[in-house]
């Protein structure tokens, strides 16, 4: 038998209270509408929520102007209008209802026509809300961003005050579950998850799932109610207890970016990318955290692709707006006479003023265009290198190498290309590595670090001191020179336990057969207070600030005097 016709010869009374026992086992409301006499009945738990103040309604259409959002009215009556007419059987429509608070919801309206008594028409259905539980994506239930973005471009335009936070989450390590455990264990987290959400949260919130592991909570309606900070704790919580429960067969964290204060005037389009931002921020931070939406943070990463877009322009543009400078370094024991320089990138561009390498270079580490920038550093200065050992045979020339050149180029490749078409002696190179860059040394770094040893590539452990300095590096790995780096040299000059300490260390680097650049003097006393230290070279204002090639070989290399010191240097002293 046809299940329609189960109903069929029933009177309106009978199928309510069928429909009121049914409802006990629901969330959606239940509904029966006699198309013929337009007679509504709806479940008592309806009239709660939304302005329907009696569950037996005479004059439907009547009543649903009232209820349903002006601007989805008519597109229903057109619908129950052929349910009526026999056009068809069957009813399904998303639109918006108005609470009693007059705030829009969103809801999912189904229903199906049967016969019944008096052969009157009877559309039988669920209205279910859709912000919370709605049935939109078959993986969680969920409504997608298309939902979220309609129903966001609604509630900002007529009641923005209602919101109080927007809070996206995302899974920290679902590339990975799927990965190694398959989609269907991808898909099983997200359910998960979407559970753990929905119990944490108010009646009231609204949750979507927006793209494949970031779900969008909106609380909406509980203004003051519920802290962010608390709901996300929970969130944690469901998560962990949900583990415990499926015996730690799978474990996940996720991250949260919140969104709060004035919503009034945002756009749809701004809270995606804040809530972007914030999310990332969190991520960013070392995961299973969250970070609130702060404006400013938000400007200076805008600043940053900015920034980073006319870095690119310029490395396209063969490099223009980039310049090496070149500071002078001195023997510490052969009356400060000059034996180097290291090379220093500078940018300049008319859209920005003054960026410092301090913000560009990890900028250009972030993009990748390290890379290129970095070869184009590396010959510059083996160019000017070699040119300056007309004046100075000896003179060797450091260059800054970042991590990303180490780990994602072909350096070795690079190096021996340099060395090669710029027709230098290797031993006049020396590449500067700073310690953070690789706390994870690995096999294929150590191998290439002996492989620039073997040509006879020098390499210099710069910014000791700052960060994780880490003796063990010493010993892994065979650095010829420690550069010692200003911000402790500081320290030393004020405090003797420091002075002691950097004393000792450049005791124990001699230990191991290399020697000491200080960094960093600008002063003469600096120079006579640090001398007693005993390092083998300086490099600080106080001999010379970076300067531009021309510069440097008019004041460093074509002045020199009778005893081989520069007269720049000479002059300072
Ligand atoms: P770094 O390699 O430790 O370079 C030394 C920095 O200390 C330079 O800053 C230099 O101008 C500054 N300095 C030298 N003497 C003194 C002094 O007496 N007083 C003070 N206050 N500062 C002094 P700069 O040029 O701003 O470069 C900053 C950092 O940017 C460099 O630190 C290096 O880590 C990075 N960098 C610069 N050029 C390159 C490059 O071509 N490639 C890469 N990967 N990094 C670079
Ligand atoms: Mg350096
Ligand atoms: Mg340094």
């Amino acid at each position: 038998m046809d299940e329609r016709n189960a109903l069929q010869g029933m009177s309106l009374e009978q199928i309510k209270s069928v429909i009121e026992i049914m409802q006990q086992s629901s969330d959606a409301y239940m509904y029966i509408l006699d198309l013929n006499t337009d007679t509504y009945i709806l479940s008592e738990k309806a009239t709660k929520r939304f302005p329907f103040y009696t569950t037996m309604l005479e004059n439907c259409a009547e009543t649903l102007k009232k209820v349903v959002h002006p601007s989805d009215y008519e597109m229903l009556l057109a619908d129950l209008e052929k349910c009526r007419s026999g056009e068809k059987d069957t009813h399904a429509l998303e639109y918006r209802w108005m609470d009693r608070m007059n705030r829009v919801v969103w809801i999912s309206c189904r229903g199906t026509v049967v016969t019944g008594a008096e052969n009157h028409r009877l559309l039988i259905g669920t209205v279910s809300e859709l912000g919370k539980k709605a049935k939109a994506d078959n993986v969680t239930g969920l409504r997608r961003e298309a939902g979220f973005r309609l129903d966001m471009g609604n509630l900002l335009q007529e009641n923005p005050g209602s919101i109080h936070y927007m809070m996206r989450i995302g899974i920290d390590n679902f590339k990975e579950i799927n990965e190694k455990e398959g989609i269907e264990a991808g898909d099983e987290v997200l359910r998960e998850l979407a559970e753990c959400i929905l119990k944490t949260v108010e009646e009231t919130a609204k949750v979507y799932r927006l793209v494949a592991d970031e779900f969008m909570l909106v609380d909406e309606g509980q203004a003051g109610k519920s802290d962010p900070h608390m709901i996300y704790r929970k969130i944690q919580q469901a998560i962990a207890a949900t583990a415990k429960r499926k015996e730690y067969s799978r474990f996940y964290t996720v991250s949260a970016g919140v969104l709060e204060g004035e919503f009034a005037g945002k756009t749809v389009e701004e809270i995606m990318r804040f809530t972007e931002f914030a999310l990332n921020e969190a991520k960013r931070s070392g995961r299973n955290q969250m970070k609130p939406f702060v404006y400013a943070d938000y400007e200076i990463y805008l600043k940053k692709l900015d920034i980073r877009k006319a870095l690119r322009q310029d490395v396209n543009n063969d490099f223009s707006g980039f310049e090496v400078y070149y500071q002078p370094i001195v023997s510490a024991s052969e009356d400060y006479k000059l034996i180097g320089a290291e090379a220093l990138l500078r940018w300049k561009n008319e859209k920005f003023e003054n960026v410092s390498p301090a913000v560009f270079i990890p900028i250009l580490e972030e993009s990748g265009l390290i890379i290129p920038v970095g070869r184009y550093v590396l010959w510059e200065a083996a160019r000017a290198c070699k040119k300056w050992q007309e004046y100075i045979p000896e003179f060797h020339i450091n260059v800054n190498l970042s991590y990303v050149q180490l780990y994602k180029s072909d350096l070795m490749r690079d190096v021996e290309r340099c060395v090669q078409e710029v027709g230098i002696d290797p031993e006049s190179l020396v590449l500067e590595l700073t310690e953070s860059g690789y706390i994870e040394t690995n096999e294929r770094i150590k191998e290439l670090f002996n492989d620039l040893k073997a040509r006879n590539i020098d390499l210099a452990l710069d910014d000791f001191g700052t960060g994780y300095s880490n003796m063990r590096y010493l010993k892994e790995i065979d650095f010829k020179t420690v550069k010692i780096d200003r911000s402790f040299v500081v320290q030393a000059l004020h405090n003797e336990y420091d002075f002691n300490i950097i004393s000792h260390i450049i005791d124990m680097v001699h230990s191991l057969g290399s020697v000491v650049c200080m960094e960093g003097i600008e002063e003469k006393e600096e120079l006579s207070k640090m001398m007693a230290a005993k390092p083998d070279m300086i490099q600080g204002y106080y001999f010379g600030k970076p300067s531009p090639a021309e510069r440097f070989e008019k004041d460093f290399l074509r002045n020199v005097d009778s005893t081989g010191v520069p007269q720049g240097v000479t002059d300072s002293l």
